[in-house]
């Protein structure tokens, strides 16, 4: 296919998606026009997600590692903490990675717009800049990349500060008594490790059986038993049925079928915030788009096919906007594959393997086929698991209740997932992404040489499980 480069181009939206594709086009010689509200490019990702989250679970660990260290014979007094401090540290990183992508952008000679973009039709945009200033602008190709937003739920809906979405957890204006959590979804879980570490105790409200649904049990495991001594409450099978403003604080009330049982699981009890984090929404209501030919699905999610084109020929789109997971990672990879598609590379979004993170402490972290996956799919497969508790680095570092499994076709012994649950496992799972990508065999790993004593010999070491040969543990092959 022939290369077409001297395209005029517009990305809507500066998040992970957006400046991705925008800076390649840019790299491949196209003339290159990138429009979003905030002064630089970074989107939800690096303003309200995973960076400044990130910035502050670090925090979070080096806290909960303080108080283990006891065990080791090192002990230190309780953390002094400066929340002024903390928040302008947490907006220092945002600061200078968002800056840093407004370098590049100029570097790349990207026009970056400070503005809100709606559609005259497939390929002329109208923008209203920050500066109440507007322009309207035409373009080869747009590609949308507009991201997503919390989800709301109307019943847990109160016109106070105390109830807080993600971004407002992240501003972090106070270390709250108490704080509910509703949903057990990672960023719930994530969030909510931080404010506990900062002092607070926190319940957190799951309506399924589990936290992180959609993750495998024997992942969850080690994380739900450690977050049951860093949380006042789990409470699964339970929604929160109603909040109400105190003044004071606000009261929610629970309903579930084993609410009330136990004093553990109280019918109402009063908070002093609430976050809601039961999912995201995808930003596809934008202005004009009705004028174009693209599609939206029931679900909120703009249509695409493997190129990320809309029924709009012109139109692109990538990122939280089109669909699960919705994850920075993918975006960016849907970004990039969209820019080669108009630059008329044959390409195709169709990853193996996307890698999930939790960074909780531990962290869980898996790719490609999981086991709920495969026992839903009626599919065979062997696990191959190595308990973190036979691994040297593990012991050293005194968190031996990690583990990990390799998902491998029994007829092939191809790998075709890669679960991990302890800490660091958000670093690990990259090689199960290769392994999985590559198309690797168990005995391809298992005689890959891992340095020792690292974490990711449990990689190596859960294929030897395979065989029955692993070096750490006696479990024989069976059958
Ligand atoms: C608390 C939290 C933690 C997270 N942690 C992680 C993590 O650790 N790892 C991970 O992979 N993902 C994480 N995520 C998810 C991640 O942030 C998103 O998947 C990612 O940001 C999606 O990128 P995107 O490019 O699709 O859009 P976004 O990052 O949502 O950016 C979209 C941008 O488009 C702008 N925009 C919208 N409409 C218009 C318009 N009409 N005109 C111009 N601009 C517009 C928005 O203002 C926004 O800046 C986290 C999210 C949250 C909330």
């Amino acid at each position: 296919m022939s290369e077409t480069t001297n395209l005029n181009i517009a990305v809507v939206g500066g998040g992970p998606g957006g400046y991705a594709a925008a800076f390649l086009a840019a790299d491949l010689g196209m003339t290159v026009t990138l429009i979003d509200p905030e002064v630089n490019p970074g989107g939800v990702c690096l303003y309200r997600g995973c960076i400044p989250s990130k910035a502050l679970l670090h925090v979070a660990k080096l806290v909960e590692e303080s108080h283990q260290a006891k065990d080791w014979g090192i002990e230190f007094a309780a953390p002094k903490i400066n929340l002024a401090r903390l928040r302008s540290w947490k907006e220092g990183v945002v600061k200078k990675l968002t800056g840093g992508l407004g370098i590049l952008s100029k570097q790349r000679k990207v026009r970056y717009v400070q503005g809100r973009a709606e559609f005259e039709n497939s390929t002329t945009l109208r923008v209203t800049k920050t500066d109440g200033a507007e322009e309207v602008l035409s373009f080869d190709r747009i590609i949308i990349a507009t991201g997503s937003r919390p989800a709301i739920v109307p019943s847990l809906k109160l016109d106070t500060p105390r109830m807080m979405d993600s971004t407002g957890a992240l501003n972090l204006e106070d270390i709250p008594g108490s704080l509910l959590v509703v949903g057990g979804g990672y960023i719930g879980l994530e969030l909510g490790s931080v404010y506990a570490a900062l002092g607070t105790r926190v319940t957190v409200v799951e309506m399924l059986s589990g936290l992180l649904p959609g993750a495998d049990r024997d992942l969850v495991l080690p994380l739900h038993k450690r977050l049951e001594k860093m949380f006042e409450g789990i409470l699964l099978n339970t929604t929160v049925a109603a909040v109400q403003d105190e003044g004071t604080g606000i009261r929610a009330t629970f309903e579930g079928a084993d609410v009330g049982v136990s004093e553990a699981k109280p019918h109402e009890k009063v908070f002093d915030r609430v976050l809601v984090s039961v999912g995201r929404k995808p930003n596809s209501e934008i202005a004009g788009l009705e004028k174009t030919q693209v599609q939206v699905g029931q679900r909120g999610f703009i249509q695409v096919n493997k190129q990320l084109q809309t029924d709009d020929l012109a139109v692109y789109a990538i990122g939280d906007v089109v669909g699960e997971p919705m994850l920075a990672h993918k975006a960016m990879h849907e970004g990039r594959t969209a820019v080669e598609a108009i630059a008329g590379h044959k390409v195709a979004f169709e990853p193996n393997a996307i890698p999930a993170v939790v960074f909780t402490d531990p962290e869980v972290a898996w790719c490609g086929l999981t086991e709920t996956q495969a026992q839903n799919e009626n599919r065979e497969i062997k696990v191959a698991k190595f308990p973190w508790a036979a691994s040297g680095r593990a012991i050293t570092l005194d968190r031996p209740e990690g583990m990990t499994k390799l998902l491998i076709d029994p007829q092939t012994e191809r790998v075709l997932g890669v679960g991990i649950v302890g800490v660091g496992a958000g670093e690990l799972i990259a090689e199960g992404v290769l392994a999985v990508e590559m198309a690797a065999l168990a005995r391809d790993v298992a005689m890959t040489i891992h340095p020792h004593p690292t974490l990711s010999e449990t990689v190596m070491e859960s294929a030897e499980v395979f065989f029955g040969t692993s070096t750490d543990i006696y479990r024989p092959k069976r059958g």
